[in-house]
């Protein structure tokens, strides 16, 4: 098995420089040494799991450092192998890589949050605020976008062998995935990854729901697919007589993203339009409008429904032209329009451009297709504009914040040099008055010593206790510094 995958990985491998290629032969030498003997709960090898995740950042196209990163990614958390061996092995960017990936694995949601899920969660700002602190905490940790796309691929991994897991394990890791991974794919543009990342974990959290979404739409699916498999060869035709080249596809809305606009739409199918959507890929941006004409003088469009996100794409970077026509018979359907390198952004956004072959476009890339940096810049309260790409894709702009746990798992976005008094008065305002120690990953700690990223921090109060004004020489947040000077005895 593992010799199988080992294989379909060198074979993917081939875009890269044979020095590179021989490279990633010897990391998986040194994972299969490191994993050795190690069997996961679904019974394979651990070293399948190593290779899988591989063969994702493979499919990606990206360089040999995140392949061989990916490859070794569970070596450091798992067997005895060090960051320091992985360092003089594989060099410095590979090391610091894995070191990303494992120290991700803190990012937990709190255990208070496990209860029936449901999509009309998001709708509750308290669990929306966590859920979001959490995302930024991933993203800040990672201090590299590589990093992130490794994660989401060993998260993709994982989902596929959950149902071995002990059930509150497995609804955790879905629930997890629903709230912090698959936002975070969504706004890297990484289409394909989200969309598996939800389908994977809907069966897990929604088990009857997801029965009932198949039960109803496979029939209407079918239907469609048959239908559209006859008036796409009219159109081709139609379409290659202007002398255009097209390919036509027809791709079923995936089972999550169906469920939430079934949701929307009182849970009738015939009310949506794009089960199946019609994808029509063409050369040029030019062919892309012309081919919107000529789909407009073959079948009548439906008002207000032409979307034109090449002149205007989404803040992920997604491209394409939307119409919705009456086709054939009357057949409401939905039409996308796109350039191959469109097609490639909706599928693997961010990772596209990272993408080995095309290294040499950064700057154009930067200019045009990177709005979806800025929305991760809106995260941050004081937006500091990346003064280029390099920069940008460091992830730098999160550096002076760290996120830190309550003993609950529910987490607190603090300044760089923040103390366990600034914690305690970000969790209340009374739990910072009354502080009388800390316990910082189960160790007494110094109330003025400074926390780290992914610190779990203990409050030991007093209930009769008062702040000092002596700790205002030492915190960091002005929250703390206000609420001090209000109650400190003077
Ligand atoms: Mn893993």
């Amino acid at each position: 098995m593992s010799q199988r995958l080992a294989d379909a990985l060198l074979k993917r491998i081939s875009y890269l420089s044979a020095g590179a290629q021989s490279k990633i032969k010897s990391a998986i030498q040194f994972a299969s040494n490191a994993h050795e003997g190690q069997i996961r709960l679904s019974g394979a090898p651990q070293l399948n799991h190593a290779l899988e995740v591989g063969l994702y950042i493979a499919e990606l196209r990206l360089d040999s450092d995140t392949v061989i990163a990916s490859i070794l990614h569970d070596t450091v958390e798992d067997t005895p192998a060090t960051i320091k061996d992985i360092k003089s092995r594989f060099g410095a960017t590979v090391a610091k890589l894995v070191d990303g990936v494992t120290k991700l694995d803190s990012i937990r949601i709190s255990k208070t949050w496990l209860k029936p899920f449901s999509p009309q969660y998001k709708q509750v700002d308290r669990y929306e605020n966590q859920a979001e602190t959490l995302r930024k905490m991933f993203v800040a940790m990672s201090k590299d976008i590589r990093v992130v796309i490794i994660k989401l691929a060993d998260r993709l991994c994982n989902l596929k062998t959950l149902s071995f897991l002990p059930e509150v394990k497995r609804l955790r890791i879905a629930q997890e995935t629903m709230d912090i991974y698959a936002p975070i794919a969504n706004r890297l543009g990484m289409g394909e990854f989200r969309c598996e990342l939800e389908d994977l974990s809907f069966p897990h959290l929604m088990p009857k729901e997801y029965k009932w979404v198949k039960k109803l739409a496979i029939p209407a699916i079918e239907a469609r697919r048959k239908y559209l498999a006859r008036v796409s060869k009219k159109l081709k035709i139609l379409i290659e007589r202007q002398g255009v080249d097209a390919e036509i596809t027809y791709r079923a809305k995936r089972w999550y993203s169906l469920y939430i606009k079934l949701l929307k739409h009182d849970r009738d199918i015939s009310k949506i339009y794009d089960v199946v959507a019609l994808r029509v890929i063409v050369p040029s941006v030019e062919d892309c409008y012309n081919v919107l004409g000529i789909i407009h003088s073959l079948w009548k469009p439906l008002p207000g429904r032409i979307k034109d996100y090449i002149a205007l794409p989404k803040p992920n970077g997604y491209r394409s032209i939307h119409t919705t026509v009456f086709a054939d018979n009357g057949v409401i359907t939905e039409v996308q329009v796109r350039t191959p390198k469109m097609d490639r952004q909706a599928e693997f956004g961010i990772a596209a451009h990272w993408s080995y072959k095309e290294k040499g476009s950064m700057k154009k890339l930067r200019k045009t297709q990177l709005t979806w940096i800025n929305e991760l810049l809106r995260w941050q309260s004081k937006v500091q504009k990346s003064k280029d790409v390099k920069e940008a894709l460091a992830l730098d702009f999160f550096s002076d914040r760290i996120f830190v746990f309550t003993p609950q798992g529910d987490a607190v976005d603090l300044p760089v040099g923040a103390t366990p008094i600034d914690f305690a008065y970000a969790v209340h305002t009374a739990v910072g008055n009354q502080c009388a120690g800390a316990r910082v990953n189960d160790k007494m700690v110094s109330i003025t010593s400074a926390l780290k990223n992914g610190d779990i921090i203990e409050i030991i109060k007093n209930r009769k206790g008062k702040p000092k004004l002596d700790w205002l020489r030492f915190v960091k947040t002005e929250h703390a510094k206000e609420s001090i000077r209000k109650a400190a005895p003077r």
